[in-house]
């Protein structure tokens, strides 16, 4: 088994020639297109992490035969398994703002359990060809973009009626070698510089649907596929310290007849199966989510307590700079604990994998994506406007300006301006600039609608279970009335007749 370096994998996209076009132009090669590099930058970080010895507990998992491989492109076998996989997406996070590799590794978690299921309950043979693609991309350390949000056309339509049939994914032929796709997937992340996609339904189709119930892996540069990609990051820009070395690109990818050999296709008609894989896929990432933004959330942490620091104000003493650190700790560390519980209460999956608990996991993601905002003004409000304010890298060079600046925009005794500056700046970039706004976005909509956690949510929540309990204590509490007191207390499940009469 490959490990790559980050190197290595910058160069292994050579081997690609994808179809892609960047605000208008022709990518002619991946590996030097300045308007990638911060994504590149955040994948290659993905593969260096996985070779320091201090972090290859997180960043490796160890296969049945001993060999260890990058835990991105590894399925969990247990609650420790779980745990590790959202400390490493925080920690890549935490260096990145989004690594996007772990996207990869919530397809393949989930294709591994609906691969199996279709198997045992439709005698279909996916799950083989589903382990040989794993081990694939275990052998060679490759990257995969996921691809499951289609352009979907009119929202309020199924795959079927829309007036373009192609505005879903969906199979136009199939022949003994394989099928043929055609359609559009949207907002893929780092679709642009990844080796191959894992291709999966966005939702549950019905028997009209069934063209569209396809699954399979392709790679980027298969004839027909093309990207129309977006910038990662601010590349080149001097007042963006963070995104111009790390950032993110999405790409509406084009399926125009694509060939797929059977040995690449997961699943094809079989739309019984397909809210199955959707959900498992969103359970898994949102699951990773938690990671990530808590990953984010840990860079917001530090900047804000610097920046106060910076400003003449200590965090820890003064009370209401206190009371806002708190909070920022408290929400980050909240839907962060989430994710630990879904975790722990894990459940075993008929292909022996391990999903994490889906309430929990759809409770964490939703809990993110509504307080990113909030963790973005209270880092406002203890930062002051010098976030959104502070005078350009080329206003300072100036030896006139960069003088009256240094005199001017300084803050505690014994620092610079320009510390202050800095620290001004890394947070505009992660909160208040369009790199923010993209932060803001991708965790409220990232793995599904806030709608779609809370109806997940509430589908995987046993209700049942707690209407029960309820009607089984208001029969206990109407029978004793001012008869039998112990049994208010009582604890048994079922009301207790003996005690009551
Ligand atoms: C930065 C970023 C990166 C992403 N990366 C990926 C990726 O790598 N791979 C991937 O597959 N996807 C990716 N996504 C897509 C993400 O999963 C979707 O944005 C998300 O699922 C919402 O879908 P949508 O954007 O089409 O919005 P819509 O579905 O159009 O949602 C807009 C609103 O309409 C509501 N709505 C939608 N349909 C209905 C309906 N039928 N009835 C009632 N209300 C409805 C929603 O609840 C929401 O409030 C990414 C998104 C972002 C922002």
């Amino acid at each position: 088994m490959k490990l790559m370096t980050g190197n290595e994998y910058v160069e292994s996209l050579r081997e690609y020639n994808p179809d892609i076009q960047v605000k208008g132009k022709k990518v002619t090669s991946v590996a030097d297109e300045p308007l990638f590099k911060p994504g590149i930058n955040a994948i290659a970080v993905t593969y260096e992490l996985a070779h320091q010895k201090k972090h290859q507990d997180i960043m490796l998992a160890t296969l049945a035969d001993g060999t260890r491989v990058n835990r991105l492109n590894a399925l969990d076998y247990s609650a420790d398994d779980l745990l590790k996989k959202l400390e490493m997406t925080r920690l890549i996070c935490k260096w990145t703002g989004c690594g996007q590799r772990y996207l990869m590794h919530d397809a393949l978690s989930a294709l591994a359990e609906i691969t199996a299921m279709m198997d045992a309950e439709k005698k279909t043979d996916y799950h083989a060809v589903f382990n040989d693609y794993l081990t694939h991309v275990q052998r060679f350390d490759l990257t995969c973009g996921t691809a499951v949000t289609d352009a979907k056309g009119d929202r309020s339509k199924r795959p079927h009626e829309q007036a373009d049939r192609d505005l879903y994914v969906r199979v136009t032929e199939k022949n003994e070698k394989g099928i043929i796709v055609s359609g559009a997937k949207a907002n893929i992340t780092g679709a642009p510089y990844v080796h191959e996609f894992i291709v999966l339904p966005t939702r549950a189709m019905k028997k009209e649907d069934v063209d569209y119930a396809v699954s399979f892996a392709v790679p980027v540069d298969a004839p027909g596929l093309k990207m129309i990609a977006k910038p990662a990051g601010r590349p080149g820009d001097s007042e963006a310290p963070f995104s111009s070395n790390f950032g993110q690109s999405t790409a509406l990818v084009i399926f125009n007849n694509v060939f797929i050999p059977w040995d690449k296709v997961f699943l094809c008609g079989e739309w019984e199966y397909t809210g199955k894989l959707a959900e498992a896929f969103a359970n898994h990432h949102r699951h990773s989510c938690i990671g990530a933004r808590a990953g984010l959330g840990d860079m917001i942490i530090g900047a804000s307590a610097l920046m106060s620091e910076y400003n003449g104000l200590p965090p820890v003493e003064v009370p209401h700079i206190r009371r806002n650190m708190g909070e920022l700790i408290r929400i980050t560390e909240g839907f962060y604990a989430t994710g630990v519980a879904a975790s722990v209460y894990g459940r075993k999956t008929v292909a022996g994998n391990v999903v994490p608990d889906s309430v929990q996991s759809n409770i964490g993601k939703l809990m993110l994506a509504e307080q990113v905002y909030d963790i973005f003004r209270i880092a406002h409000e203890i930062s002051g406007g010098i976030v959104v304010t502070a005078p350009t890298p080329e206003d300072i060079s100036v030896e006139e300006s960069g003088e009256l600046i240094e005199r001017y925009l300084v803050g505690k005794h014994g620092t610079t301006a320009n510390e202050r500056i800095n620290m001004a700046r890394l947070l505009e970039d992660l909160t208040a600039s369009k790199e923010g706004g993209f932060y803001s976005v991708i965790s409220l909509h990232g793995g599904g609608s806030p709608e779609a956690m809370r109806m997940s949510a509430v589908r995987n929540y046993d209700l049942e279970s707690q209407k029960v309990h309820i009607l089984e204590k208001l029969k206990c509490f109407a029978k004793v009335e001012g008869t039998c007191k112990d049994c208010v207390t009582c604890v048994n499940d079922e009301p207790c007749e003996e005690t009551c009469d």
